[in-house]
């Protein structure tokens, strides 16, 4: 049985952490709005696939009504393993795993997406430019001249969260301790094209599950079977390299083709010079401009010594997912620990007895909620070293 919660609550950023908190809090009877700043559901790619584990799957089961929860399974990519292999840019394996107990369950972005918004109050084309805290009440302030009163605000804005970034200058000497979300000076550039039979063959590697393909120079490939947001099998690849110099045309992406095929010909021209297999090298040469997405800037967290929550004096503005704890994409980590965050934060509210006490439940969310983090973080990263060392030795 839902109770009547008067308390409104403002979530910045319709990602997976922002759909699946409101999902919690719409189920423990919160009024619940999320403001994106895209402009529709379908305004930008949601990427290829992600793989959850046992962590995000039981968030899940929690944050979503039985209804939605066994139409979950609906939301998974078919005909994908998942299985990790990792290789030499020449195709040959250094080791493979099943998944075993822990087994990743394969979910296409879209659809999971699509599932997490059912129900949800989405105000689209809001672009968060600052908020205030006014002890009883947060506000936020959009772009476009508008503005909303809540009772918390939480910033589910992703690794560059404008929200994290304006706490400093909102709280000033006030504030607890904030985690600090850097560029680990890596960028990714993906693109896909269509799954056919002749690719399961020169693909072999892929049959059962995600490749990743150590080359030289820390140039690596991850290779997967996927399907689009219409359901038709592709095979998505992602090129991963450091970033040399950060005015290279390639790091700047205005969604319009030119820009995608200046991507698309760096890729082929690293790959080109480098002993690249064959089919590894006709995967991209055969990729359309129009299939290249946008590029990932991969980042990390940096946490502070102390621990001083919760991390603005009144409680009433948090983060959530990758605003509070971005991390390297090797371990896939990340949605996992987004899920969570959604999870206990939807928990401790649902928990909570009126008048709510802001303070005392976000302290003990974030709590809680960076010891995990941190761990999740240097996992991350300790994985991103290891393939790094493995092909260089
Ligand atoms: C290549 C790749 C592969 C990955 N694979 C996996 C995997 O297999 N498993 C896994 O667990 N994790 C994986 N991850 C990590 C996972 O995708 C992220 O951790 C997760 O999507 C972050 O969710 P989020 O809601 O915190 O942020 P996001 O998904 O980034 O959502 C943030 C939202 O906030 C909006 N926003 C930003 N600024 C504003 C503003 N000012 N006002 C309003 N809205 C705003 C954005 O438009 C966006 O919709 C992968 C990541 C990458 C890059």
């Amino acid at each position: 049985m839902k109770r009547k919660i008067n308390e409104k609550i403002l979530i910045i950023g319709a990602g997976l952490g922002g759909l699946a908190l409101a999902q919690g809090l719409i189920r423990a009877g919160f009024n619940v709005t999320v403001f994106e700043r895209d402009e529709s559901p379908t305004s930008r790619a949601q990427g290829y696939r992600i793989s959850i584990r046992s962590l995000g799957m039981h968030a899940l089961s929690t944050l979503l009504t039985p209804e939605k929860l066994d139409r979950l399974p609906a939301a998974k990519v078919k005909g994908v393993g998942d299985g990790f292999t990792c290789a030499n840019e020449k195709m040959e394996p250094f080791f493979s795993v099943s998944q075993g107990q822990d087994a990743a369950v394969q979910f296409l972005r879209s659809e999971l997406r699509s599932l997490l918004s059912e129900g949800v109050n989405i105000q689209w084309n809001k672009r968060l430019a600052t908020f205030e805290d006014k002890d009883d009440r947060v506000i936020a302030h959009f772009e476009d001249g508008s503005y909303a009163y809540g009772d918390l605000l939480i910033g589910c804005d992703g690794g560059g969260s404008i929200v994290r970034e304006l706490l400093p200058s909102v709280y000033r000497s006030r504030l607890g301790s904030i985690p600090k979300v850097i560029d680990s000076n890596r960028a990714i550039f993906g693109g896909q094209i269509d799954r056919t039979p002749e690719w399961d063959e020169l693909l072999p590697l892929n049959k059962t599950g995600l490749v990743r393909f150590l080359g030289p120079h820390s140039h690596y490939m991850g290779i997967c079977f996927s399907e689009r947001a219409d359901r038709s099998p592709t095979v998505f690849w992602a090129f991963s390299e450091e970033i040399k110099d950060r005015t290279a045309p390639w790091y700047q992406f205005d969604q319009g083709l030119e820009c995608r095929k200046r991507i698309l010909d760096h890729c082929k021209q690293l790959m080109e010079n480098e002993p690249w297999h064959e089919n590894l090298k006709k995967l991209v040469n055969d990729t359309s401009a129009e299939a290249i997405m946008a590029p990932w800037l991969v980042r990390t967290t940096r946490f502070p010594d102390s621990e001083h929550f919760p991390m603005v004096p009144t409680g009433r503005v948090t983060l959530l997912g990758d605003a509070a704890h971005a991390m390297p994409t090797e371990k896939g980590l990340g949605g996992n620990n987004v899920l969570e965050d959604a999870r206990l934060l939807s928990a401790l509210l649902a928990a909570s007895q009126e008048p709510i006490n802001w303070r005392e439940v976000i302290e003990s969310y974030e709590r809680e909620m960076f010891v995990r983090a941190k761990i999740a973080v240097k996992e991350s990263e300790g994985a991103a070293e290891y393939f790094q060392n493995l092909r260089s030795h």
